[in-house]
């Protein structure tokens, strides 16, 4: 397949569904249905508001989250060097309800059963569903040296937006001019994958303008740079070159703490080396969110959830459909391509509940998602990286269209201004 600007604008704005359900008529489900989200994040709002937008009247929608709101992550590295206010990363769900007639349940997931079309809640409730879209983003691997919560807020990930984000800032505040931060990078596939990157830039940057006697230490469990290698690789060694020191093949397998100070133990040969630090930012292996794991639907590796590209229903439990980095197709874990996957389950659910094939030639034909990332690089500079991906009926699985769009040439202070609008455009799309 080639792909043209006009298919990838239809892409961009997230329209890949929307054409799909025009060409077997109008979208009623023909007996009233109950669809129920889990996850009112990227993904799972998403859904949520294209479901109720076609499903019509006959379907009932329900989105479980234990927030009244979502933190994105999409922008919050820029909290950390005060780019962006955390207060303007806070998107309500109540619009969900107020526009489209979603039913809120502030509650968590804990248990389906698919036959029954039941799901339980951790408050001791439960709510019946026909189609169930689970979309509860990642969960983490434990990490040896922090087993209490008390440890873990000491050593913020702050890679799901919220808390940590607060304290990881005020750690970086607080740290005196001439102390070593270290963030570390685990292997891959994790949640955006030029988000580490682009943060080590963003934490150089505030230590640069801020605290110009301090440097950065990023352990990459990676053999390489995963996305954006030139554009990473010009920030590290020439941009930030004597304040920023990039380490691959660095995985950390504990931390440990020596006063105040922070040790972040990395294997070497038959041993393990230590790298001291005044804050750590230790990101630890991405893997689906533990109700994934309750539900029993993380058969990809033991880690994500397989699932049909063409309605993200799960290959593990029917009537189930997993969207969002949980998801396990190989597609990029990120939030553009959740609310792009979002679209293409809904159009699915809506199709399943009225009878409708999945699989025609035109709406395989159709299956398109795309990925779009910005990273700032500087204060006032940023780069993209962009890629779109098809169904492949001969494989079964999505497949990246070649040529996408691919990179920015250099970080631009455009690209930062452009970023903003994208965001601004995704966040609205999804929550508003
Ligand atoms: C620093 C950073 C920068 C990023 N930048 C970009 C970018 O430029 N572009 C991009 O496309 N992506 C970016 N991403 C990635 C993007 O944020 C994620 O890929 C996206 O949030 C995934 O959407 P999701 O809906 O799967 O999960 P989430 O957005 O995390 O939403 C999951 C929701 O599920 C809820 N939940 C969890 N468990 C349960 C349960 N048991 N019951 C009910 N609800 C539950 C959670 O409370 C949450 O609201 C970035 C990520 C980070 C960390």
């Amino acid at each position: 397949m080639t792909i043209d600007r006009r298919m990838f604008l239809k892409a961009a704005t997230g329209a890949a569904g929307l054409p799909l359900l025009g060409s077997v008529g109008s979208a009623r489900a023909a007996v009233a249905s109950r669809v129920v989200v889990v996850g009112g994040g990227f993904a799972g709002a998403t859904a949520a508001k294209y479901v109720a937008l076609w499903g019509g009247p006959g379907v009932s929608v329900t989105l479980v989250e234990p927030n009244a709101s979502h933190v994105s992550c999409i922008l919050s590295n820029l909290v950390l060097n005060d780019r962006v206010q955390y207060s303007a990363l806070n998107f309500s769900h109540a619009r969900l309800n107020q526009r489209y007639g979603i039913e809120l349940v502030r509650d968590r997931a804990v248990a389906a059963d698919p036959v029954a079309g039941k799901l339980d809640l951790a408050g001791g409730g439960s709510v019946d569903f026909d189609r169930l879209i689970v979309a509860p983003g990642i969960g983490f691997d434990p990490v040896p040296g922090l087993e209490t919560p008390a440890l873990q807020a000491m050593v913020p990930h702050a890679w799901v937006a919220g808390d940590q984000t607060l304290t990881l800032r005020s750690q970086l505040l607080n740290m005196r001019n001439g102390g070593t931060v270290i963030m570390t990078i685990p292997k891959a596939p994790y949640r955006c994958p030029p988000g580490p990157y682009e943060r080590a830039c963003v934490i150089a940057d505030y230590l640069k303008r801020k605290k110009p006697k301090s440097k950065i230490i990023v352990l990459d469990a990676n053999p390489g740079i995963q996305a954006e290698v030139a554009t990473f690789l010009n920030a590290f060694n020439i941009t930030y070159a004597g304040r920023l020191t990039y380490v691959p093949n660095a995985e950390v397998v504990r931390v440990s703490f020596e006063g105040a100070r922070r040790l972040a133990w990395v294997r070497d040969g038959a041993g393990e080396v230590s790298y001291g630090c005044d804050v750590l930012n230790h990101i630890p292996r991405n893997t689906a969110a533990p109700v994934v794991h309750q539900l029993g639907l993380a058969n990809v590796a033991g880690r994500w959830a397989g699932v049909n590209p063409l309605s993200f229903e799960s290959t593990a439990a029917s009537r189930i459909h997993v969207i969002g980095d949980a998801q396990g197709t190989g597609l990029p874990k990120a939030g553009h391509i959740a609310n792009s996957e979002a679209k293409v389950c809904a159009d699915a659910v809506v199709r399943l509940l009225n009878g409708w094939p999945i699989d025609e030639p035109a709406r395989m034909d159709s299956v398109v998602v795309n990925s779009a990332c910005f990273s700032p690089i500087t204060y006032d500079t940023a780069s993209w990286l962009n890629a779109v991906f098809a169904y492949d009926p001969a494989t079964r699985m999505m497949k990246r269209v070649e040529p996408s769009f691919g990179e920015a040439g250099t970080p631009s202070k455009k690209n930062f201004e452009q970023m903003f609008k994208w965001a601004n455009r995704l966040f609205d799309d999804t929550f508003a």
